[in-house]
This record gives structure tokens, sequence and C-alpha cells, in this order.
């Protein structure tokens, strides 16, 4: 072959690669030592890509982080000042992860390793690790609530086995919020049903407002898998959002996510990366 002909078919090889990259063929394979002239997925197409990048950078995600607690600051004002002689001791409910507590390494890790989807073996291993950062407002939110006599109760739905509890218990301790003891942590290990941890608390507790990042953190009826009767539901509770209900930003994970693919966690199938592009595309413009 002449020179020409050579870079033709050099040409037509790299495009090959290129197309079997861009439809994704290669974004769940873990990087291996590969052969120096074969191809490198940089992970460049990754579906998570946009969704953390937002959360690591935006100042808008902070912005409205400082939007719920401020809010919930707000309402728990306004609870003191109608508290009255007699009345039962007031408290606030949170969930953890995503919450108060934010996960972004966890998120940054999956990507470098080429997951584009929740990998809850790798989740397992990172969390014991203390990687955490809070949440911005957060904890001044609970120091301001333990400053007015406002117990904070801190319930969360997780699973690393045997020493789940303490794992939970630790973070909260290493993120120096207040009443990180037995007394107000409640994890959930079998279950994602939080409710009877709410209906324990609220049975001496007069709950002043709800944090979480996911509808299944303030009533179990939003369990639901239907993408158009979860948003009925909430369009139902619509006066509760900002007054009962302060609602953290989540583009990563949750219940959400489970009305797209049938379970919370799926697998990282292309089945699934069809899923979401159908999902994502739901509203699509046709172009005419
Ligand atoms: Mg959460």
């Amino acid at each position: 072959m002449n020179d020409n002909r050579v870079n033709r078919a050099e040409d037509e090889e790299r495009r090959r690669i290129l197309a079997l990259l861009l439809a994704g063929g290669a974004i769940a394979s873990v990087p291996t030592a590969a052969a120096d002239d074969a191809p490198v997925d940089e992970g460049l197409n990754n579906n998570l890509l946009w969704a953390v990048a937002w959360k690591q950078t935006a100042a808008e995600y902070r912005a409205l982080c400082y939007q719920a607690y401020n809010l919930a600051r707000m309402r728990l004002d306004d609870a003191l000042r109608q508290q009255k002689t007699g009345d039962r001791p007031l408290a606030i409910i949170t969930d953890m992860d995503n919450t108060m507590l934010h996960v972004g390494s966890y998120w940054g890790y999956l990507i470098n390793v080429n997951r584009d989807f929740f990998d809850d073996a790798i989740w397992d291993e990172w969390l014991p690790n203390n990687l955490v950062t809070a949440v911005p407002g957060s904890r001044e939110f609970f120091d301001y609530c333990r400053e007015n006599e406002v117990d904070v109760f801190y319930v969360t739905s997780r699973n690393q086995g045997e020493r789940t509890y303490e794992y939970a218990l630790a973070q909260l301790k290493y993120l120096e919020v207040p009443f990180a003891d037995e007394d107000h942590l409640f994890v959930f290990r079998e279950s994602s049903d939080k409710t009877p941890a709410r209906d324990q608390i609220a049975a001496d507790f007069d709950v002043v407002v709800l944090l979480g990042d996911n509808l299944n953190d303030y009533k179990r009826d939003y369990y639901v898998k239907d993408i158009d009767e979860r948003l009925a539901l909430m369009e139902r509770d619509r006066a509760d959002w900002g007054t009962k209900f302060i609602l953290l930003p989540n583009p990563t994970d949750g219940n959400w996510v489970r009305a797209i693919f049938g379970e919370s966690e799926p697998p990282p199938t292309d089945e699934n990366r069809r899923k979401l592009k159908a999902a994502a595309t739901r509203l699509a413009w046709d172009g005419h």
C-alpha cells in the first residue's frame, strides 16, 4: 500500500474505534494494562459527568443547600416563637447521605474507574473511610437547634453489614454535629422504610421539619415505581414543600432512579443506559 492508502486505513480504524467508544461499549470497563497501541478509554462519555460536575463545582448547588437550611431555620424560628409553656419539645428529623453529608469523593472515584452507575460494593468500601464533608449550611443549622434546645434526629437507611450503625455514628462524630449519639441516630439496614423512626420521634416531640434528598425521607407512600405516580403524589403535597418538608438537591441517586429503572441501584448494562436515554428524551422536541 502506498502512504495515502496506509493513512486512509489508519483513519478508518481510528473512526471505527471512536464509533465503538461513542456507542458506549467501553464505558463500563475498568482500565486494565492494555497494549501500548490499544485505544485509551478516558471515560469521556460517562453518564455521570454532568450531574457530578454540577455537584462538585456549581455555586448554584451550594446556594441551594444554604437555601434549604435557611428555610429550615425560618421554620424553626416560627415554631420557637409559637411555643408555649407545657408544649411538647420541638425536634428536627434529618436524613444523612446527600442531605447533611456530602459524598462527592465517592462519585468522583466511580468516574475515575469508569463506572457510570451507582456501585454498591465500592460504596461499602468507601463509606467507613469518612471521606465525607458536611453539606453547606447543615452544621450551622444543627448547632442552632442545639442552642435552642431543639433535638436533631438522624435517620438513615444503609447496610454495610454488622458495623453499619457504628460507621454511621462515626461519621456524625467526624462531622462534629450535635446530638451524635445513640439516642438520636436511627439506622435501617433491612428496609428503606423510615416510618418507624418518624412515628417514634413524633410520639414524644413536635417535629418542626423533615430534611431529606429523597421523597422517601418524608413519607412512605411516595415509595412507588411509576414516574407519573410519583410526580402526582408530590403535587398532592405541594403545600408541604418548604414548609414541613425541606429538600436538598441530588441528581445522582435516590428513588427517582428507581422510578426510571425499577430499582434504586440498577446494574450498568446497555439496556439500562437505553432506559436512561429514554427518560432524558421523554419530552424531547421531535425536530419539526
Ligand atoms: Mg439521602
